[in-house]
């Protein structure tokens, strides 16, 4: 019974709570700039974080995973990990991973390759972050085709200075050659606040390191669990690794608003 491991686990002092955003609290818009939070989502993270330690780790920049959200006193974590702030940004100090640094220039040009490169292509957007950034293609007429093009354009350029080209949900990333993943951050905040148990959610490729990190941490005597939030296309090794599946952004709502409720 699923609801008996999150009692568990939230039964535990101190307590973390952290989600991913797209896909997850909110559902997958056709432009990342109309994607809003599921209707309630506001209310129950701020009930949540008035009793519990909760972070929003997101794949976007930091202020603009923040801005979507908007509560302050949660951790935002941005840029897959890069980046985060105790607070809303705009009003907290956010600190850059040190060894990201150096890649901040080489992914302003990558980016700006991207942009004068991509320019007659249809229905691509790019989105530059303090490292890197995000070429989303789902509104190509034939998006098979624009992602061919992205990375005939980008491989070779990133590579001549070291910089890695990922894959998300019709979505390219120009990344920092880092260890740093949404694995590593959940890890880093659960060690920073000395959390004794936590819960992360997540439905994406990039959420996969923050599910097997839940495993390891569980190994070092952590209560954790990791929910995964299932999608039509939703990887079958994340549903494997999974503690918990729900079903949509409807689903992990259900069961937030359960957790506030009844194990807050
Ligand atoms: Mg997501």
């Amino acid at each position: 019974m699923p609801l008996l491991n999150i009692q568990t686990v939230l039964s535990q002092r101190p307590r973390g709570l952290v989600f991913d955003i797209d896909g997850t609290l909110s559902p997958i818009a056709p432009t990342p700039e109309e994607a809003r939070l599921y209707p309630g989502v506001v209310t129950l993270l701020q009930q949540a974080s008035e009793r519990a330690n909760v972070a929003i780790m997101t794949g976007r920049a930091i202020d603009d995973g923040a801005r979507m959200v908007n509560v302050d006193g949660l951790t935002y974590i941005g840029n897959h990990g890069l980046e985060w702030s105790d607070g809303l940004p705009w009003l907290h100090p956010v600190h850059m991973v040190q060894e990201a640094l150096a890649y901040v220039e080489p992914g302003k040009q990558l980016l700006d390759l991207a942009e004068d490169g991509l320019a007659g292509v249809p229905g691509i957007i790019v989105q530059r972050k303090s490292v890197g950034g995000s070429i989303h293609y789902r509104l190509a007429p034939d998006p098979e085709e624009a992602r061919q093009r992205i990375l005939s354009l980008l491989e070779e350029p990133a590579r001549k200075v070291n910089m890695r080209l990922g894959e998300g949900k019709q979505v390219v990333e120009v990344k920092a050659p880092l260890a740093v993943n949404k694995g590593y951050a959940l890890r880093q905040f659960v060690q920073r606040l000395g959390l004794h148990a936590t819960i992360f959610a997540g439905d994406d490729r990039t959420d996969f390191d923050a599910v097997v990190e839940i495993s390891r941490l569980r190994k070092d005597g952590i209560a954790a669990l990791s929910i995964v939030v299932q999608h039509a296309d939703t990887l079958p090794e994340l549903l494997e690794h999974a503690d918990i599946v729900v079903q949509g952004v409807e689903g992990m709502v259900d069961l937030l608003r359960q957790m506030v409720a009844r194990h807050l």
